[in-house]
């Protein structure tokens, strides 16, 4: 327990233990996943199941943490579960090499929480629609340019489609940019929610909105409706 010495002083033994028995699915391990995937390992978070189908790239050593030089070529899943396991030998990861979709999203059942890491909409719906018929809860977290949000999607609680019933996210890293500082700090804000859900705390139940360059963060007012999507 000396390893967690510093949060155990913050939040106790029994929240340790509790997040030593969670298991934390992290879909996309990009500038998001893999600084969240880094943060819940070094916070003794027991069980880490990481997908992406990708290959590290040259570009993505900007703001992927983790990764190096030597990783370019290799899957981020095998190689961010080295990083990890170097970093914290306790935590249990599982890697699925897949892009998530409908047809396997069965993966995610024995997670207790998702991280959706990703930048792509189709599989954040696929993810609502799980969730909805699961009653798991996921933290949303998206960051272009300077500009970041996040999350978190509870059970009975306005959904994503709720909340976004025409998104289409226009803008990606690959087209208009983004900050390094952005992703890691957005990263760290859905980490935090996941830490707070798995200790049985409320998550911020607004969306929160995070501008680099003014800096601010602020809250956009989530109405509480019933959600009438279909499971
Ligand atoms: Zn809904």
């Amino acid at each position: 327990m000396d390893r967690y010495s510093r949060q155990i002083a913050f939040f106790g033994k029994s929240s340790q233990v509790k997040l030593a028995n969670s298991c934390v699915a992290i879909v996309g391990l990009g500038a998001l996943g893999s600084v969240a995937a880094e943060l819940l390992a070094r916070a003794g978070i027991g069980k880490l199941l990481l997908i992406d189908a990708d290959f590290i790239e040259l570009n993505n050593l900007q703001r992927q943490a983790l990764y190096d030089e030597k990783d370019i070529g290799e899957l981020k899943t095998k190689a961010l579960k080295k990083h990890l396991s170097r970093i914290n030998s306790r935590v249990d990861i599982d890697i699925k090499n897949i892009a998530l979709s409908k047809q396997n999203i069965t993966t995610l059942t024995k997670a207790d929480l998702i991280l959706d890491c990703t930048d792509n909409i189709e599989t954040r719906k696929v993810i609502n629609a799980f969730c909805l018929k699961s009653k798991k809860p996921w933290i949303f977290a998206s960051a272009v340019r300077d500009e970041g949000y996040v999350h978190a999607f509870m059970p009975r609680k306005p959904c994503f489609l709720c909340l976004f019933p025409k998104a289409n996210f226009d803008e990606s890293c690959c087209s208009s940019g983004v900050l390094n500082t952005l992703t890691h700090s957005i990263a760290a804000m859905q980490a935090n929610e996941c830490i707070k859900i798995l200790l049985g705390q409320k998550p911020n139940k607004n969306l929160l909105h995070l501008n680099m360059s003014l800096p601010s963060l602020t809250e956009i007012k989530i109405k509480n409706k019933a959600c009438s999507h279909k499971v």
